[in-house]
C-alpha cells in the first residue's frame, strides 16, 4: 500500500549553471574595491507564484491520504512516524516504525541495513527497484537514510533526501519494491532589494540582509558592462528583483535574479531574465532583447589593480624611453590564472622579445587578444587548440622586459590595437526574432515592477538625504 508521497510537479525554475569564473572575479573585484552600501533595504513579496490549482491530481482516493501526501515533504522523523501511524491505523495494519540512520565514514548500504536489522537479501531487491535507486551508490558520511521495515526484517520503504529539491522514495507496491525520485514542492516568492553605494558594498549589503549570492549574481549580470573594481562611484544605486525558494513555508535558498537595474555614474543599466521557449535556456537581456553577455570578458585576469593603461606615448620603465603602450597592464600575483577573454583558437604560443612568453588567441575573423610576460602556459594548449571564454590559458609572470609580475593584455580589431578598457565589445546573440513578441509580453510587467521599486527607492533616498540636512 502506498498512500504517501505521490508525484508532484517540479515547480522550481530551472537554474542555469553559473559561471564560476565570473563569480570569483566579481568577488575579488568587490572586496578589493572597498565600496559600499549605506542605504539598502530588502523586501519580500509574500505573494506566491504557486497556485493551488497548478498541483496535479493525486492518484490516491481518500481525502486524508491526499492531505498527507501534500504534507509529506521534508518531514521530521516524528512527523513521518505519526503519519505512518495514521496510515497503519486507517488500514488496520500492524504498526510499523520509521527509523533514521546516519551514514558513517567508511559505511555502505550493507552495513547500514545490518544496523537496521533488515535482511541482506532486501538490499539486492532494493537495488533492482529502479534507476532512481542508483543515487544511493553516492552516499556520504552524515547523510540521513530513513527506513520503514517490519518485524521480519523486510524493507517496506526507504527515504533519502538527495538535495533540498528532491528525495528518493523506495516503497513496496503490490509486494515489490519500487524506487522513484520525487521533487519537493518548492514555492517561489519574489523579493527585492535596493541600495546606494557609498563605501563597502560587500559588508554593508550583508548587514542590510542582502545575501552574498544575490550580490555576486548582480555583479555577474552587469559584469560585462561595469567593471566592479574600477567603475563604481559613490552614489551608484542598484535595485534587484529576485526569487526566494520556500519549502514548507521555510526559506531554503535564494533563486534567480528576475530583473535588475544598476545606475553607474549616472548611467542606467537594466537586465531581465528570459528563458528561450525552444532551448529552455535562461539568460539576461537588456530591455530591447540584447544579451547582457558579451563575446569578450572586459578583463582576462582577477587583477588587483591596473598598473598601466593604454596610451599612445609613455615612459618605459625598463627601456628608459618614451614609447606607446598598446595594451593594459594588470598587476597581479605571480601565478595568477589568466582567462581567455573570449571563445577562440590559440594562434601563437612562444617568446616574443621584450614581451617574454606570449600567447595570442584569435576570436572569429576580426579579433585577436594577446597575453604577455607569462610565467607559464596552460600545458594542454598548443597552437591550433580551441579555447572557451573564461578558460585558464596561462599564468601571470614577469618574463621578458617587466619590472614585476603583471599581465600585459592587448586587444586587436582587424589587426589594429584598441584600448581593451574602452573598446566596444561585440555582444552575443540577442533574443531570436520569432520570440521578441513573447519576450515583450513576459518582461514588460517585470520592468514595470522594477520601475516601481526603483522609484520607491529614490523617494526613500531623497527622504534620508533630507533627514541628514
Ligand atoms: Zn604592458
Amino acid at each position: 500500500m502506498s498512500l504517501i508521497n505521490k508525484d508532484f510537479r517540479k515547480n522550481e525554475r530551472e537554474s542555469n549553471s553559473h559561471n564560476h569564473f565570473r563569480l570569483r572575479w566579481a568577488l575579488l573585484a568587490i572586496t578589493g574595491a572597498g565600496i559600499g552600501v549605506v542605504i539598502a533595504s530588502t523586501n519580500t513579496n509574500t505573494e506566491s507564484t504557486v497556485a493551488a490549482d497548478t498541483l496535479p491530481a493525486f492518484e490516491t482516493v481518500a481525502t486524508t491520504s491526499e492531505e498527507l501526501a501534500r504534507e509529506s515533504f521534508s518531514l521530521s522523523l516524528p512527523e513521518l512516524q505519526a503519519q505512518q501511524k495514521i496510515i497503519d491505523d486507517a488500514n488496520n495494519l500492524a504498526p510499523k516504525q520509521w527509523r533514521e540512520f546516519k551514514v558513517r565514514p567508511g559505511d555502505n548500504l550493507a552495513r547500514l541495513f545490518k544496523r537496521a536489522n533488515i535482511k541482506p537479501q532486501q538490499l539486492d531487491e532494493m537495488m533492482k527497484s529502479g534507476d532512481a535507486v542508483k543515487t544511493l551508490t553516492k552516499i556520504f558520511p552524515k547523510d540521513i537514510i530513513r527506513v520503514l521495515s517490519d518485524d521480519d526484517g523486510m524493507l517496506q520503504a526507504l527515504r533519502y533526501d538527495i538535495d533540498h529539491k528532491s528525495y528518493l522514495m523506495v516503497e513496496r507496491e503490490n509486494g515489490a519494491l519500487v524506487a522513484k525520485t520525487y521533487n519537493h514542492q518548492i514555492e517561489t516568492r519574489e523579493a527585492s532589494a535596493s541600495g546606494v553605494i557609498d563605501s563597502s558594498l560587500f559588508l554593508a549589503a550583508q548587514d542590510a540582509g542582502i545575501s552574498q549570492n544575490i550580490i555576486m549574481e548582480l555583479a555577474n549580470v552587469f559584469g560585462w558592462d561595469i567593471d566592479f573594481a574600477l567603475d563604481i562611484r559613490k552614489g551608484d544605486t542598484f535595485t534587484v528583483l529576485y526569487e526566494e525558494l520556500f519549502r514548507n513555508g521555510e526559506k531554503i535558498s535564494n533563486g534567480n535574479i528576475l530583473a535588475a537595474e544598476f545606475i553607474n555614474a549616472g548611467k542606467a543599466y537594466r537586465a531581465v531574465r528570459y528563458t528561450n521557449p525552444q532551448t529552455n535556456r535562461s539568460e539576461y537581456f537588456t530591455p530591447d532583447g540584447k544579451s547582457m553577455r558579451k563575446a569578450f570578458l572586459r578583463s582576462p585576469v582577477n587583477f588587483t589593480r591596473i598598473s598601466s593603461r593604454f596610451t599612445v606615448s609613455r615612459y618605459h620603465p625598463v627601456l628608459h624611453k618614451f614609447r606607446s603602450h598598446k595594451g593594459v597592464d594588470y598587476a597581479a600575483k605571480r601565478g595568477t590564472p589568466i582567462q581567455a577573454a573570449g571563445d577562440g583558437k590559440v594562434i601563437f604560443k612562444g617568446k616574443k622579445g621584450g614581451y617574454g612568453k606570449v600567447m595570442i588567441v584569435q576570436h572569429g575573423t576580426k579579433y585577436t587578444t594577446l597575453y604577455a610576460h607569462l610565467k607559464t602556459y596552460n600545458r594542454k594548449l598548443r597552437v591550433g587548440t580551441k579555447v572557451k571564454q573564461g578558460q585558464t590559458i596561462a599564468y601571470v609572470g614577469s618574463s621578458g622586459l617587466a619590472t614585476g609580475p603583471h599581465l600585459h593584455y592587448e586587444f586587436r580589431v582587424n589587426g589594429v590595437h584598441r584600448n581593451p578598457l574602452t573598446v566596444k565589445l561585440p555582444i552575443s546573440s540577442p533574443v531570436p526574432k520569432r520570440y521578441l513578441a513573447d519576450f515583450e509580453l513576459t518582461t514588460t510587467p517585470v520592468f514595470s515592477q522594477l520601475d516601481l521599486l526603483a522609484r520607491t527607492q529614490q523617494v526613500a533616498l531623497a527622504d534620508s538625504q533630507a533627514d541628514n540636512i
